[in-house]
Parts: C-alpha cells; sequence; structure tokens
C-alpha cells in the first residue's frame, strides 16, 4: 500500500558557496520568489558593511556575547570565516522546523559539514538539503569580489585563494548551482526546493 502522503514537512536547505559567489543576493531572490521561505540569520563578530542592519542581515555581536551564545549552545554550528565568527541560531531553526517550515540557512562550507554531522549523528531532528552556489568562472569571481568594494586589496586576494580552496569541496554537496544570472539561479534553487518538498512529504 502506498505511503499515505503527509501535507507539510520541514526540512533545511543550506546553501553554500565561495566567498563572492553572490550567494545573500541570490537567497534574497529567492525568497521574494518563493515568499513562505524562512530565513535563518546568523549571528557574527563581523563589523557592519553599509546599508547593513542589525537582526535583518546579521545579528551583529560582539566577540564578548558571541562566545557567551557558543558556551550556552545557542549555535547549531559556528565556524571562524576569514577573520571573524559566524554562527547559526539553533532556536529559531527548530521553531520553524517544528511547524513544518522550509529554513534556508547561508552558511561557509565549514557550516554545511557541522549542519551534515548533526543531522547523521541525529541531533537535529530534520533533513537538509545541501546546494553549493559557483560562479560561472574564477575571473568572474575576482571581478565581483573586486567590484563589491567593501573590502581591501589584501582582504578581495585573501578571499579569492580561500574561494579557490573552497570550490574543491563541491561534489559533497547535493546540487550545484551554477550563478550565471540572479534570478535564474534563484529560480533553479527554486526548481529543487519543490522537488525535495515532494520527496520529504513522501518519507
Ligand atoms: P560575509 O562576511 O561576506 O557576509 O560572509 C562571509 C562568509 O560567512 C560567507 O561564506 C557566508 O556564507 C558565511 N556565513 C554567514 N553566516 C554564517 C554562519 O552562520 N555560519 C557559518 N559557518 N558561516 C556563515
Amino acid at each position: 500500500m502506498p505511503k499515505r502522503r503527509k501535507t507539510r514537512c520541514g526540512f533545511l536547505v543550506v546553501i553554500s558557496g565561495p566567498s563572492g559567489v553572490g550567494k545573500s543576493t541570490v537567497v534574497r531572490r529567492l525568497l521574494e520568489v518563493f515568499p513562505e521561505l524562512k530565513m535563518s540569520i546568523s549571528a557574527t563578530t563581523r563589523p557592519p558593511r553599509p546599508m547593513e542592519k542589525n537582526k535583518l542581515d546579521y545579528h551583529f555581536l560582539t566577540e564578548k556575547d558571541f562566545f557567551e551564545q557558543v558556551k550556552n549552545n545557542s549555535f547549531l554550528e559556528w565556524a571562524q570565516v576569514h577573520k571573524y565568527y559566524y554562527g547559526t541560531p539553533i532556536k529559531y531553526i527548530e521553531e520553524e522546523i517544528e511547524k513544518n517550515n522550509i529554513v534556508v540557512v547561508e552558511v561557509d562550507v565549514q557550516g554545511a559539514s557541522k549542519i551534515k554531522e548533526k543531522i547523521n549523528i541525529n541531533q537535529l531532528k530534520c533533513s537538509a538539503v545541501f546546494i553549493f552556489l559557483i560562479p560561472p568562472s574564477v575571473d568572474i569571481l575576482a571581478f565581483r569580489l573586486k567590484r563589491r568594494k567593501t573590502e581591501k586589496v589584501e582582504a578581495v586576494n585573501y578571499r579569492l585563494r580561500a574561494a579557490i580552496a573552497e570550490l574543491q569541496v563541491m561534489e559533497k554537496y547535493d546540487y550545484i548551482v551554477v550563478n550565471d544570472k540572479v534570478d535564474s539561479a534563484a529560480q533553479k534553487i527554486r526548481a529543487i526546493i519543490n522537488v525535495e518538498k515532494e520527496k520529504a512529504l513522501l518519507n
């Protein structure tokens, strides 16, 4: 007998990729075309960039407050990325999964691998789909990092070297999406989520 279909089922959509690939822009567009998705807002010790707003883009914390939260097990995962610390608050994710919502998490490759580990050992009781966003070419990635003008030249070069190293892990992901155009990358991710939604209902 076929399994009875559930009506909804929550899971995580973990989006990773090298710095400068345009993750935040693609995620912002994804939330516009798929408004029922929930977005996890990370905590960071990085100072806000111009236009970034506390609690909307990140929870901007001092190192002292960040490590207080680490001590209290408030993060699903946390990592040092470049010079700063970043962490995914666990409470929001657990609450949204409990409500059967789909939660988007944007993390670096260390974060994605830590989330995978927690799911594998059943510390987080939900499934996740891992999506790796790549640039159409390394030249385009270098161009995008420089165009952003939020980092100094040395920082851009550092991020570029890190990005090339990060590209080596992409085969560990469930899906690889090329960010050629923001709209098309967001639509590809939307299609992936729709497929995963169907699969989650059958499990
Ligand atoms: P940015 O400083 O450019 O906003 O982010 C730098 C890197 O940190 C990006 O690769 C971004 O995906 C990653 N990042 C953002 N939030 C988190 C998080 O909560 N955990 C981890 N591990 N990485 C994060």
